[in-house]
């Protein structure tokens, strides 16, 4: 079993992806080609975003977005100490400081009840990411952002395509970003991603910084960055978007497969909680576990991939550990210790999904019963 399967993926897009792929070789423009924008037009139509600026990756996408906004030295950025180390990283690379608020022990996602006990004056912007796949409290944190002048740039790397109160994820905040990760809901095959946003004066600026500050050729009035992506990667993502919609159907059959067969079945076994106002792209199906070395080591044995999102919060590595000395995000520190995201995706069958969970069930019936600490294996 595949953790996520992206080779049936392409199978069922393959003469499109393929069409595609031979059009950009044949009319030759590897860098801003056509497909770039027409993918930025079909992206921002698809979110409900005035502008779509696609970028080299979510990373970048991330980091534009701070450097349109003038984000730098002395500046504070909060966000989710429970993420994938870019969300953070960008904020640090710009000079500023990452301020870690705790996460919601139900959902895992920014608990916006802390949020503004942490702002003070060099308060620049607020980062949410809409983690597994469901966006997080965004009304809630606009309205904190209102009150303090900020503005919140939603991390939907892993969320596009969900919606949230009848509006698309990308599409929820001043600026949204995406990423494009081979492995992401909406996934190219290589880097890519992309920003949204409905205000030109900062669509205007991401699109100047994604080419390296320039306003016209070789006038260049804002420092920016070779952030570029590359047409062939639009092209795959064009083609992969006809089966989008359905594909987000197949991750909601397969997700609910999971939930009917998890769902109040073992205490020791919670799938991550999930809100009735929106809906989540599942690019993870995360259980909370106990024991979960115990738990990995037998779905291993199984033949079954497991994979943990996110192991050590932010504010615990080691390179990040001595910027936010003060941040303690006790709730972030205990999920690391007990998320475990299972197998997923469109082609993930039924009948897998059955069987991951009867592995699991019976493997924290198991340890329940031996609770000894079994070592993972390699
Ligand atoms: C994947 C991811 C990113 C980074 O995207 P890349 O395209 O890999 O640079 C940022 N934030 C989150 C939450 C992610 O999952």
């Amino acid at each position: 079993m595949e953790f996520i399967d992206l080779k049936s993926q392409y199978q069922a897009s393959r003469d499109l992806i393929n069409g595609r792929i031979q059009a950009v070789l044949d009319h030759g423009h590897y860098i801003m080609g056509p497909e770039v924008a027409e993918l930025e037009e079909r992206l921002a139509r698809y979110t409900g975003a005035s502008h779509c600026i696609t970028v080299a990756s979510g990373t970048e996408a991330l980091l534009i977005a701070l450097m349109a906004l003038g984000v730098g030295r002395g500046d504070e950025v909060i966000t989710t100490p429970f993420t994938f180390i870019a969300t953070a990283e960008a904020i640090v690379l710009l000079g500023a400081t990452p301020v870690f608020v705790d996460i919601d022990p139900v959902t895992c996602n920014i608990a916006p009840g802390l949020i503004e006990e942490k702002i003070t004056a060099r308060t620049r912007a607020i980062i949410p990411v809409s983690l597994y796949g469901q966006p997080a409290d965004m009304d809630e944190i606009n309205a904190i952002a209102l009150r303090h002048g900020l503005t919140v740039i939603e991390d939907a790397a892993q969320s596009f395509g969900a919606t949230y109160r009848g509006r698309r994820s990308c599409n929820l905040s001043r600026i949204g970003c995406t990423s494009f990760f081979p492995s992401k809901p909406l996934g190219c095959y290589g880097d890519g991603g992309a920003l949204f946003t409905s205000d030109d004066t900062l669509a205007k600026a991401m699109r100047e910084i994604r080419v390296h500050g320039q306003s016209k050729r070789y006038v260049h009035s804002r420092i920016g960055v070779g952030g570029r992506m590359d047409t062939l990667q639009c092209a795959i993502l064009l083609a992969k978007l006809e089966l989008f919609d359905w594909e987000l159907q197949q991750r909601q059959r397969a997700a609910s497969a999971y939930d009917t067969l998890l769902l109040g079945k073992d205490a020791q076994v919670r799938p991550v909680g999930r809100q009735a106002d929106r809906t989540s792209v599942h690019a993870q199906y995360t259980v909370i576990v106990e024991q979960r070395g115990a738990l990995q080591a037998a779905l291993h044995r199984a033949g079954i991939p497991t994979a943990v999102h996110y192991p050590l919060p932010i504010h615990r590595q080691p390179a990040y550990a001595a910027l936010s000395a003060a941040d303690a995000c006790p709730i972030s520190v205990e999920m690391a210790g007990k998320v475990m995201s299972l197998p997923m995706g469109p082609y993930l069958s039924t009948s897998s999904a059955q069987q991951v969970a009867a592995a699991l069930l019976d493997a924290a019936d198991v340890t329940r019963r031996h609770p000894e600490p079994v070592t993972l294996p390699e």
